[in-house]
Parts: C-alpha cells; sequence; structure tokens
C-alpha cells in the first residue's frame, strides 16, 4: 500500500501531461480538462493514504474549505472576471510556497539528544526552502498588484519610480546576501535572514508588476502564472513531493512558453516587459487632433449595418475586450449563421492578446459553438483585409489600433495588430469614444470607412439580428 500514493501520483502526473497536451487545440480541449480533473482527483486521493503529519482532520477541513470555496468561485465569476480570478489564485500558490518554506524549516531544526546538539535541514534542502521561499515571496505580492490592476482597483498606468532598475538590483543582491548568510547558519537562527529575505521578495514582486501596466499586463498574466508553477515546483522539493515537483515544472515552462508567444504577438521582448513602463493611463478621448485639425467619427445604426451585412460578399468579425462584457457572442454566432445561409463568407480573427485572458476569445466563441474553422488567428487573417467588405469590430480596441504600426509616438508603437482599417467598410460596435485597456486613443475610430455603432454590444447585435432576419 506505501506505493500506492506514488503510483498514483506519477499517473495523475501523466493525466496533467495529458491534460496540456489537449488544452492546446480546440478540438480536444474539452478531453483535456477532463484528464486535468482525473488527474487532479487521483492526486488528492493519493494524499490520504500518503501519511499526513498534520492528521486527516486537517486535511479534511482544507479539503472541505477548499472546495466549498472553489465552487463558489467558480459558479459567481463572471467570464469577464477570470483574469482577475487566475490572478488571485496564483497569489495562493506563491503564499503556499512561502508557508510551507517557513514550516518546513521551522520543524527541521530539532535537538538531537545523542549528537547533544542541534541538527537542521542539510545544504541542499536549505537551498530549496530559501529559493522557494523568494518565488513564493514575489509571485504572492506580485499576483496581489496584478489581482488590483485587472480588477481596476489599482491604476493600469505603470509606476515609474526614479532608479527603479537600481532599486531592483540592489533588492536581488541584498537577497543573494541574505542567503549566503541563510546557507552560513548552524542553527534555527536561519529564520532571521530568511524573514528579511521574504520581506524584500514582498516588496520586489510588488514592485515588479506595479512598472508594469496597460498592454504589457498579458505578459505579466502569463509570466505569474510561470512563477507560481516555479513556486508549486519549489514546495514539491522542499516536501519531497514527486506530483509537485513535475505539476510545478510543467506549469512554470508552459507559462514561460505562454510568455513568450504574448511577448511575441506584441513585438516585445521579455526583459523590456519585466523592466516595465509600457501604457499610458485609461482616458476617455472624445476627439483627435491631428496636425491642428480637429477630425470627428461618424455613426451608424442598426438597420444601416444589417443593410450592409447584406449586401456583403466577405466579412470579417473581430470580437474584443467589450463582446465579454456585452456576452454578445451568442448573437455574434446566429449573425454569422444568417450570413453564411445568404452566401456571405463570414469569418472571426483573433489577436494574440484581445480580451483579458490568453484565449479568451477563442473560449466565448467556443461557448456560443462557432465552428472552429471560421476562427483565425490574426497572422492567417491579416492579409485577407483589403478583400473584406465590411469588418465588424465587436467591443475591440487597442487590437485594431493603427497607430501601432505607424505612429512612434504611440505607447503600443510596435504592437502587431488586426489591419482593419484596410477593408472597405468597418463597423465598431461600443458604447462610447472611450480608450481601451491602454488607454490609448485610436485613430481608427475617425477615418473615413469607419462608423462607429454605440450602445452595449449585445443589443446592437440583436437589434441586427432582428434586421437580417426580417
Ligand atoms: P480593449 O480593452 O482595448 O477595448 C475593449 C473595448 O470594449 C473598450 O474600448 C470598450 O469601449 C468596449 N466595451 C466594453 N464594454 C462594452 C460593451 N458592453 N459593449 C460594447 N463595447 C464595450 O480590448 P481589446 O480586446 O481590443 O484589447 C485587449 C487589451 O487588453 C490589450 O491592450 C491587451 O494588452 C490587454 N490585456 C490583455 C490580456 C490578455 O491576456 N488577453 C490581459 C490583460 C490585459 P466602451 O467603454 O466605449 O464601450
Amino acid at each position: 500500500m506505501d506505493s500506492f500514493p506514488q503510483l498514483a501520483w506519477l499517473i495523475a502526473a501523466i493525466c496533467f501531461i495529458i491534460s496540456l497536451g489537449g488544452l492546446s487545440k480546440h478540438e480536444t480541449a474539452r478531453r483535456g480538462n477532463l484528464f486535468g480533473i482525473v488527474g487532479m482527483a487521483l492526486a488528492i486521493i493519493a494524499a490520504f493514504f500518503a501519511g499526513i503529519p498534520g492528521g486527516y482532520t486537517l486535511l479534511i477541513l482544507a479539503l472541505v474549505v477548499g472546495s466549498i470555496g472553489g465552487a463558489f468561485l467558480a459558479t459567481r465569476v463572471e467570464m469577464t472576471a477570470m483574469p482577475q480570478l487566475v490572478a488571485i489564485l496564483h497569489s495562493f500558490v506563491g503564499l503556499a510556497a512561502v508557508l510551507v518554506g517557513l514550516s518546513v524549516y521551522c520543524s527541521d531544526w530539532h535537538f538531537d539528544e545523542t549528537l547533544n546538539g542541534w541538527v537542521g535541514p542539510d545544504m541542499i534542502h536549505m537551498i530549496e526552502i530559501f529559493i522557494g521561499v523568494f518565488i513564493g515571496g514575489l509571485t504572492f505580492t506580485g499576483s496581489v498588484i496584478a489581482w488590483g490592476k485587472l480588477d481596476g482597483k489599482i491604476k493600469s498606468k505603470p509606476l515609474m519610480i526614479p532608479g527603479r532598475h537600481l532599486l531592483n538590483l540592489l533588492m536581488l543582491l541584498v537577497c543573494i546576501g541574505l542567503g549566503g548568510w541563510f546557507l552560513n547558519t548552524s542553527t534555527g537562527v536561519g529564520i532571521w535572514p530568511l524573514i528579511l529575505m521574504l520581506i524584500i521578495a514582498f516588496v520586489f514582486g510588488a514592485h515588479l508588476v506595479m512598472a508594469i501596466g496597460g498592454a504589457d499586463m498579458p505578459v505579466v498574466v502569463s509570466m505569474l502564472n510561470s512563477y507560481s508553477g516555479w513556486a508549486a515546483a519549489a514546495t514539491g522539493f522542499m516536501l519531497s513531493n514527486d506530483l509537485l515537483i513535475i505539476t510545478g515544472a510543467l506549469v512554470g515552462s508552459s507559462g514561460a512558453i505562454l510568455s513568450y508567444i504574448m511577448c511575441h504577438a506584441m513585438n516585445r521582448s521579455f526583459v523590456s516587459v519585466i523592466l516595465g513602463g509600457f501604457g499610458t493611463d485609461s482616458s476617455a478621448p472624445v476627439a483627435r487632433v491631428d496636425d491642428g485639425v480637429v477630425k470627428t467619427h461618424t455613426s451608424t445604426t442598426s438597420a444601416e449595418v444589417a443593410q450592409m451585412l447584406k449586401d456583403a460578399k466577405e466579412v470579417i468579425v473581430i470580437p474584443g475586450y467589450g463582446m465579454a462584457v456585452a456576452q454578445a457572442q451568442h448573437p455574434i454566432r446566429e449573425i454569422t449563421e444568417v450570413l453564411q445561409k445568404n452566401g456571405t463568407r463570414t469569418r472571426f480573427g483573433i489577436h494574440p492578446v484581445a480580451g483579458r485572458l490568453p484565449g479568451h476569445m477563442n473560449v466565448l466563441l467556443a461557448e456560443a459553438r462557432l465552428p472552429y474553422d471560421l476562427v483565425l488567428e490574426m497572422d492567417e487573417i491579416n492579409d485577407d483585409f483589403p478583400a473584406t467588405d465590411v469588418v465588424l469590430v465587436v467591443g475591440a480596441n487597442d487590437i485594431v489600433n493603427p497607430g501601432a504600426l505607424d505612429d512612434p509616438s504611440s505607447p503600443i508603437y510596435g504592437m502587431p495588430v488586426l489591419e482593419a482599417w484596410k477593408a472597405s467598410q468597418v463597423v465598431v460596435f461600443k458604447r462610447s469614444m472611450g480608450s481601451g485597456y491602454s488607454g490609448v486613443d485610436n485613430p481608427l475610430f475617425y477615418n473615413e470607412n469607419t462608423d462607429m455603432l454605440f450602445g452595449d454590444a449585445k443589443k446592437s447585435a440583436d437589434e441586427i439580428l432582428q434586421e437580417l432576419r426580417q
């Protein structure tokens, strides 16, 4: 029976690997999720057989509190609040690594009567504890700040303290110095450098994420995802738990790969994201001034948009965060069905950072049961805009901002975007002329071939659907 937990954890680890593989494609995502659930259930069951230091009462209590809390959050959370939820869950992983590190360190030190002296963790274990607490500490506060920024509780604008890079370097060097002190302690007095380092790691994590803002936030989310994985792996080392090591390494490396993909999508280097300072404060511009000329926008009605769609042969829909807020994916799918029946080719263009979570739009469209073959990545569809009659920009803003390509003074300059303006006609569904997440004005709205369709995206889509069906 002793080997059961090890075997079960190995199977659980395999389930997690298959799960990750499944989650990489729409068609297999459901199966991937199922493997994840089976793996997690196995891991929990095996924990009951592994001999729990705190006894079963504690384990059952933790399980009940965790399950009720998880079920409550999962049923209550709005799809648009998922990024904040993910960020706060990352903070729990960081906090767990910190608490495990501190408790392992304290419980490992004991007075050995035969040796007549204090015996503590060996050098390797001390290194694991120090690194685990460091990563856990910065993941914890970094994730809490990311939660605040994504939830709008903290301004998205990057905090630019003068000499901040020097400050970061200094904090890192002090932590390394404290590590040296920690490893050279021969009694439980090492708790002091450990706690001092933890305080610095808390400040370091918070400062790192405070300095990042605006359109760089997607990378922060995936980066903290990666950190939380490494924190879990560190916890696994501290507890000598293979499953935690494997799972942590999987999350850590997949988060790192995702961060790389997001950086690539935004044409930013990972280092420049970490160093921060990208993006501006959110504001709501109403008119644009170019070379002294005040540019204005034109607005349209649902009936006019329905007529444009009836006359069109090629349509591309660009969904963004506003579609998630409005929950407009269902009427948009129905519009697509009507158009397809009328012989109008209708496809969807997905920007890698659309919405507030990697894959946010794909999830919404899958939920609305839109056929996967109509959903194309930015690189697959960007060349098709010049041959497109109508582009529907549904609650998207930053991801269709031409300034990212042609305005070097734009804070999002260099980020590849969906080149909607190259189509014959563009319709933007939104409620006002306000800016998107990065707080940057969007010149697309003032183009001659752009019409603004003001109002909640779901309401507008419902009206267009009605018109199309008449
Ligand atoms: P944006 O945030 O740029 O724009 C969304 C637009 O939706 C707003 O301009 C808003 O305008 C409109 N909107 C909001 N609610 C509604 C509604 N009910 N009906 C109609 N329109 C609505 O979103 P994008 O998807 O274009 O770009 C994503 C941005 O988020 C990028 O800057 C990205 O870097 C950032 N980000 C992405 C993350 C990710 O992982 N994908 C994570 C964190 C940040 P109005 O208020 O006028 O209606």
